[in-house]
């Protein structure tokens, strides 16, 4: 740790933001890698990928019956893990390759994350394996009390229980009801997002923003125990009736966004980034480390902001320094980190300091 000036106060600089500066996109660089041969080589990839999807979903059914040891086990949602092992086989690589073949493969999230980790990094990895293993589900459970067990189909049937109605999708053909439910979870989801930034719910979130680097995976980067998520967004689609098939696009829709805006892409879009779907250069703008100026760009879908007053029209600068003041320790042992916000997001209820530069002595007040 070294001290730094920020916001004329001298603080401790996190060691690794100093590292990830001083590491840079150019150490360890296999040279000349062709831009070409890599876009080629990731379009085949993704079809591969895609054919491969379309074949397992063909061929295995969706439910399966096993039996083991005298003992039978069912499972009626085989279809949901492929979908999303293929999620994360299909678009990730996609979204890495299209990142590689913009920015060249000097400069790229693949290069950085096989070749150059900074301790960032290390933490957007582990995090992405364990929430694979479903690692992080089991422990967000745990942390979240059980409240994320609570399911909205549930409270849908209830309702229709109770009054009669129904409640679901409008009359519409397929390719209209995308946009039409992208545009409810989008807002779900902006609204979610402006909640994680009060003071009741930042030390949670604040694990996202301790990202020091953008990488594709820091999408993947977030606190287990996400109970804005739950109560904003899942909540409210699943009482909607939001039909399973329409959110399955909007998933992907959402995720893809998410490695792209995470990714090193310089670009903000132009009028899509503007009013459509959030640019890499304006969620780098939400990321700042300077906190002096209020936050933005809190929407995937930038309308949100600029009905309701968080859109700034400055031109988002792509070297912009992202991250937190409050120290992190990064790398691959993320238990600390996810603790320690914890256990900070419980203080803060109680009216205990959580967040700053002094923020790893727990008790101190404000
Ligand atoms: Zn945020
Ligand atoms: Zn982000």
């Amino acid at each position: 740790m070294t001290a730094w000036n920020f916001q004329g106060r001298d603080v401790l600089k996190p060691a690794t933001l100093q590292a990830a500066a001083e590491i840079g996109v150019e150490t360890l660089a296999p040279s000349g890698f062709p831009r070409a041969l890599l876009a080629a080589g990731f379009l085949l990839y993704a079809v591969a990928a895609g054919a491969a999807w379309w074949l397992a979903l063909k061929l295995i059914p969706a439910e399966l019956s096993l039996t083991l040891l005298g003992k039978t086990l069912h499972t009626a949602s085989v279809h949901d893990h492929l979908n999303n092992v293929f999620l994360v086989f299909l678009l990730l690589p996609t979204a890495l390759g299209i990142e590689a073949a913009i920015v060249g493969w000097e400069q790229s999230s693949l290069r950085q994350l096989i070749f150059a980790r900074t301790p960032s990094l290390n933490t957007d990895l582990t995090v992405f394996i364990l929430g694979q293993g479903h690692v992080l589900d089991i422990v967000g459970r745990v942390m979240m009390l059980g409240v994320s067990m609570i399911s909205g189909v549930w409270i849908h049937d209830a309702i229709a229980g109770a009054t009669g109605v129904r409640l679901g999708p409008p009359p519409l053909p397929f390719v209209l009801q995308l946009p039409l439910y992208f545009a409810i979870y989008s807002f779900f989801d902006y609204w979610t997002h402006r909640t994680d930034h009060t003071k009741f719910f930042w030390p949670l979130h604040r694990y996202h923003h301790s990202a020091e680097d953008f990488g594709v995976v820091t999408s993947v980067r977030q606190h287990p125990a996400t109970f804005t998520a739950i109560f904003i967004v899942n909540l409210p689609l699943a009482v909607l009736g939001a039909p399973a098939d329409v959110m399955i696009y909007v998933n992907v829709l959402v995720v893809a966004i998410g490695f792209l805006v995470h990714s090193k892409i310089d670009a903000d879009w132009g009028f899509v980034g503007r009013w459509l779907i959030q640019s890499p250069n304006h969620h780098r703008a939400h990321h700042k480390l300077d906190m002096s100026r209020p936050t933005g760009h809190f929407a995937i879908a930038p309308i949100w902001d600029r009905l309701f007053g968080t859109w700034y029209e400055d031109r988002p600068d792509p070297k912009l320094v992202i991250g937190v003041d409050t120290p992190y320790h990064h790398g691959f042992l993320v238990p600390r980190d996810m603790a320690r916000d914890y256990y900070h997001f419980w203080i803060g209820w109680f009216g205990g300091k959580s967040d700053g530069p002094n923020a790893a002595r727990f008790l101190e007040k404000r």
